[in-house]
């Protein structure tokens, strides 16, 4: 069989284009001229939309303008892998860094955001590809398989054994069947969606709950005084408060630059091939990641495409969320083809439609962190850690309650109020995060083709482990 060649990696997402022909002409309507709001957001993806939402709810009498730099949808909530799921499955992670009241607390929320997701997904004239068949986390290797007892364990101990389920190979195959695939766990709670179109019917449902909505429309200066004001090319707008919802663009922000790293994402998505589905039994509408430190995940659309990712993308230096290398790495969209080939060995000669990659902004315990900035009243979301769909409706319900200046059940959670653990300092945090990348995909590639990893590799994979980070750690 030949092989498919991958598309050399570049906006926008095929998720995007597909929305956007599904909506039909939608104006984008720059800001021009003076606007004074009570709440002005920045940012028209999954965060800043339901943040939007969650004010206009909470507080119909507030006004709330949101402007985004290109479309609402256009960055990484209009190009992730469109897998949704809470927390359930990072409990081990979790009990680590925040204790098991924290985790268990934060995983709650998680749940709490998929009831709210799947009610706004299933709302009638609403059709985002919502399917709800829960998530597996395969094993693909042998090495890989030293992970699949701790979160059945962890979810016993804390009395929630039925968010877990371990698989045997055999329970695997009965899902999707694979020459790699070895055991697994099933975490029910897990969906699939498009995301682009998740993103353009936020934008819509904001617009029809009263925010005004400014596409095309950068931030070029916030001035933080009392009230705000937010510089764009053609205005300004004059808030009491201000919310940053714009993802890695804050990894540069003094209030978040010491706590998150970024690095990148690549996803491929097939033409439709729904006879090569069959070929590997794959019927059920689960998501999935392999157990790779930097996962591959994939999930299938409705027509039969495969959508293959990667987590394995380059790091940027200083965090700067514009570095070529966050969205036109060859090798990336390559390594995404590769594990196409690997884990779904049918699917080897099916072409493929495009690829694409965006920035994910990694927190040093890989949980997102919902702040007010000192002695201002700007609020931001940061630290996502490259799974975002679920996590950002909470991130919209704890930004919405700072504006607020409410104490709920939101703003206590830990995303708000653990101390933030720091990350080596820069020019550290760059080239060590590539060295670490190196050994790490180093390892991982050689233990795909059952050899050892060279030693030198093993040693700088080791790194984070030894220093007690969470980057760099399975
Ligand atoms: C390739 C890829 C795959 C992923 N897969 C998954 C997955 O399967 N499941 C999952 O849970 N998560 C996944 N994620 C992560 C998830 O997509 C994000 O965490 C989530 O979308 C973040 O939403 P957001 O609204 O905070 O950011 P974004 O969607 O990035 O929105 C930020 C917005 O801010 C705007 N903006 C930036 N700067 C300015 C400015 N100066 N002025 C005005 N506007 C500005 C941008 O145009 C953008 O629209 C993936 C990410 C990537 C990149």
């Amino acid at each position: 069989m030949t092989t498919a060649t991958v598309p050399a990696p570049g906006d926008p997402s095929w998720w995007l284009t597909e929305a956007l022909a599904a909506e039909g002409p939608a104006p984008a309507r720059p800001l021009s001229g003076r606007v004074t709001v009570d709440t002005v957001i920045v940012g028209g993806g999954y965060t800043g939309l339901w943040t939007a939402l969650a004010l206009r709810r909470q507080a119909p009498q507030m006004s709330v303008a949101l402007i985004d730099a290109a479309l609402c949808g256009a960055g990484a909530s209009g190009k992730n892998g469109g897998k949704v799921s809470g927390y359930w499955s990072s409990l081990a992670g979790m009990v680590k860094t925040i204790g098991p009241d924290g985790a268990l607390a934060v995983a709650r929320a998680g749940a709490k955001a998929q009831d709210a997701l799947r009610a706004f997904a299933m709302a009638q004239g609403r059709d985002v590809w919502w399917r709800e068949g829960g998530s597996v986390s395969i094993s693909a290797s042998p090495a890989q398989d030293a992970d699949l007892a701790g979160p059945v364990e962890i979810a016993r101990e804390l009395g929630v054994a039925d968010t877990v389920e371990a698989l045997t190979p055999e329970a695997v195959a009965q899902i999707c069947k694979s020459p790699v695939f070895r055991g697994g766990l099933f975490f029910p709670e897990g969906a699939t969606i498009q995301p682009a179109r998740l993103a353009r019917v936020l934008r819509l449902a904001a617009i029809e709950a009263g925010v005004a909505v400014y596409e095309q429309t950068p931030m070029i200066g916030l001035d933080k005084t009392s009230p705000n004001r937010v510089r764009t090319p053609g205005g300004e707008i004059i808030a009491r408060d201000v919310v940053l919802a714009t993802n890695a663009a804050l990894a540069r922000d003094p209030a978040a630059a010491p706590h998150v790293s970024v690095f990148s994402s690549y996803a491929l998505m097939t033409e439709p091939a729904p006879d090569r589905l069959e070929d590997h039994g794959w019927r059920q509408d689960v998501g999935a990641t392999d157990g790779r430190m930097f996962i591959h995940y994939f999930r299938k659309t409705p027509d039969g495409r495969v959508l293959m990712g990667t987590g394995s993308g380059p790091i940027s230096f200083n965090g700067d969320p514009g570095a070529p290398q966050l969205r036109r790495d060859v090798a990336s969209a390559e390594r995404a083809a590769r594990g196409l080939r690997r884990l779904l060995p049918a699917f080897a000669g099916v072409p493929i439609a495009k690829s694409w990659g965006g920035p994910i902004e990694v927190s040093a315990d890989r949980l997102p962190f919902f702040r007010t900035m000192p002695g201002a009243r700007v609020h931001y979301a940061c630290g996502y850690s490259g799974h975002g769909v679920n996590p950002s409706y909470i991130g919209g319900q704890c930004l919405a309650s700072l504006v607020l200046d409410r104490t709920d059940e939101w703003t206590t959670l830990p995303l708000c109020t653990r101390e933030l653990p720091r990350l080596p300092p820069e020019p550290f945090r760059y080239y060590g995060g590539r060295a670490v990348r190196w050994g790490i995909l180093s390892c991982e590639e050689a233990q795909d083709k059952g050899r050892a990893a060279p030693l030198v590799a093993r040693a700088i994979a080791t790194l984070p482990r030894l220093f007690g980070l969470k980057i760099g750690t399975r």
